[in-house]
């Protein structure tokens, strides 16, 4: 059983990898400031409150719970946010991951999982794309979490850190269980939205249809957030296996257009949405999927919950239960 500290343990992909590890027979400690986490979604071990960009309130975080390894989910994770305002970009993605490295390494912790990003990729010119893919980020998000590998991978180098580097394609869903699920705000993501319209008779509208896609739409690769925790504790526990710090493309390996996304999930709900199509969102790449067959054979990873149906299911659950007023009005 290891203790394991959790950064951003109170928000959405940090949450379910706190339950993955408490099911995995492990410790989670969740460090958050609430900014945008939930302290009740934080039910499988304590909650510290603090800031990533506070090194002293991490130091003594470390000292007292003298984790084996850190979990670092703490970051913002809006393109669109990034392009209209990098500098909290910069700040809480990149010079984040230095004031947590520093902690670490001021209290000999030395095993890290990251949460990174495809937004690394930029515009791939070849998709499924691989890990050895070229990193170009298009956007401030993307360039903030390359910052934070070159960092991490600097620190393998030189300090003897032990790291990995978890790049997620685009993560989606609830629990299985139903305990916990997706609660941002304001949110901006495709399938939470599709659901808030679902329920609410709300319009809901496509970003372009007029990229170099087979319908026009841009293509995503959705993992069911349960499949992505689920990697994370693969890689903690393969940790001490690694020399450099490798990189994980996690994602199902296939893609799906906003156009299929919206189908689906009026098929799924039973609820008509009314559809427009407006401009492109900046900073938006055409297509995004991914190679994961690293992961699957290094880790022994499966996405076993990570087709749309899965997805739309488990988030509409979790939909319904969490706003029940405005999930039964539509
Ligand atoms: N999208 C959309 N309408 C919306 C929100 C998102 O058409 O109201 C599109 C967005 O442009 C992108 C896809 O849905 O092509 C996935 O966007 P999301 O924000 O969910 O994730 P991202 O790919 O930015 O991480």
């Amino acid at each position: 059983m290891a203790t394991v500290l959790v950064t951003g343990g109170a928000g959405y992909i940090g949450s379910h990898a706190c339950k993955a590890l408490a099911g995995a027979g492990h410790k989670p400690v969740a460090y958050d400031n609430l900014s945008r986490g939930h302290a009740q979604a934080v039910r499988w071990g304590p909650l510290e409150e603090g800031d990533i960009l506070d090194q002293a309130r991490l130091e003594a975080v470390l000292a007292r719970h003298r984790p084996d390894a850190v979990m670092h989910f703490a970051a913002l994770a809006y393109v669109a946010e990034s392009v209209a305002d990098p500098a909290i970009y910069y700040r809480n993605n990149a010079q984040g991951v230095l004031s947590l490295l520093e902690a670490m390494r001021a209290k000999g912790v030395d095993r890290l999982v990251f949460s990174s990003s495809c937004a690394t990729y930029g515009a791939p010119s070849t998709t499924p794309i691989r890990e050895d893919a070229p990193q170009a980020p298009i956007n401030p998000y993307g360039a903030s979490k390359l910052m934070g590998e070159r960092m991490i991978a600097d620190y393998v180098a030189a300090y003897g850190l032990r790291a990995v580097a978890m790049r997620y394609f685009n993560a989606a869903g609830a629990d299985p269980d139903g305990e916990i699920g997706e609660a941002h705000d304001p949110e901006t993501h495709l399938i939470p939205l599709l659901l808030d319209a679902a329920a609410t008779g709300g319009r809901f509208t496509i970003f372009g249809d007029d990229y170099p896609t087979a319908d026009g739409s841009c293509v995503r690769d959705y993992v069911h957030v349960a499949d992505l925790a689920h990697a994370h504790v693969l890689a903690c526990e393969r940790l001490d296996a690694l020399a450099d710090l490798t990189a994980y493309n996690l994602g199902a390996g296939q893609g799906a257009s906003n156009f299929e996304v919206l189908d689906a999930v009026r098929r799924r709900t039973g609820c008509a949405i009314e559809a427009d199509v407006g401009p492109r969102r900046p900073g938006d790449p055409a297509v995004l999927t991914a190679d994961p067959t690293r992961a699957m054979r290094e880790l022994g990873w499966t996405p076993r919950l990570s087709t749309l149906d899965d997805i739309i299911d488990t988030a509409w659950r979790w939909r319904k239960q969490s706003a029940p007023a405005a999930a039964t009005s539509g």
